[in-house]
């Protein structure tokens, strides 16, 4: 598998690293300076928009498992858009330690830029009741944090607030993310990791690999 990446490389597909391009930080900041101010505008104005965080954050972690799946399953690493995303995911099984050199706006750029701006939008200007455009801002807003949730598992030190959040569960534990590490084949969610012990006692991943290449071979 490496000599993929390797192979790769050579035509200039390379691995996420280091901390970002100038644009790639400016979208980062200005789409998490916009959320942070919307979230807490809107919890002021609305309770709803506290209400509905505990049923999106298992939302999100299914999303994020979905995702970390798909790539990891579906996608040949390659030179195309979805190939490239590919090859970080494939990189991350050979080289996990490697995630701890990947800045926070290197990883937060794709889903600000493809999934946090287009929900968050929706959510402002879609004509929706106020528990729905609570869940859409949520979703699109925390889903920018995901590959940093996933990031702290790995990190042998990390900053206390983030060893509480942890600790609570609240985010994905390191050893709950080294399930999959030991096996990747299961536990793919690494936002919370609450909906890790379900799915894998379902073995709801392999049964989606088997629609999905049923699908595919009609
Ligand atoms: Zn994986
Ligand atoms: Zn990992």
């Amino acid at each position: 598998m490496s000599d993929i990446l390797d192979q790769l490389s050579l035509d200039g597909v390379h691995v996420a690293s280091g901390y970002g391009t100038r644009w790639q930080r400016a979208v980062v900041a200005v789409v998490l300076g916009l959320g942070i101010s919307l979230a807490v505008l809107q919890s002021i104005a609305n309770p709803v928009f506290l209400w509905v965080l505990f049923p999106v954050l298992v939302v999100i972690d299914f999303l994020s498992g979905f995702v970390h799946w798909f790539f990891d399953t579906q996608v040949e690493p390659s030179r195309s858009f979805l190939g490239r995303i590919a090859v970080d995911f494939l990189d991350h099984h050979a080289h996990p330690g490697r995630t701890a050199e990947v800045g926070f706006f290197t990883s937060a750029w794709r889903p600000a830029l493809l999934v946090s701006s287009p929900l968050i939008a929706f959510s402002i200007l879609a004509p929706l009741p106020v528990w729905l455009r609570a869940v859409v801002f949520w979703i699109g807003f925390l889903s920018m944090l995901v590959p940093q949730t996933h990031k702290e598992a790995h990190l042998g030190k990390r900053p206390a607030p983030i060893a509480a959040l942890q600790t609570l569960r609240l985010v994905i534990h390191p050893s709950s993310h080294q399930a999959h590490h030991n096996d990747n084949t299961q536990s793919f969610c690494v936002f919370t990791g609450w909906l890790n012990p379900p799915l894998d006692r379902l073995r709801f991943w392999r049964g989606l690999e088997w629609l999905f290449k049923a699908v595919r071979t009609g």
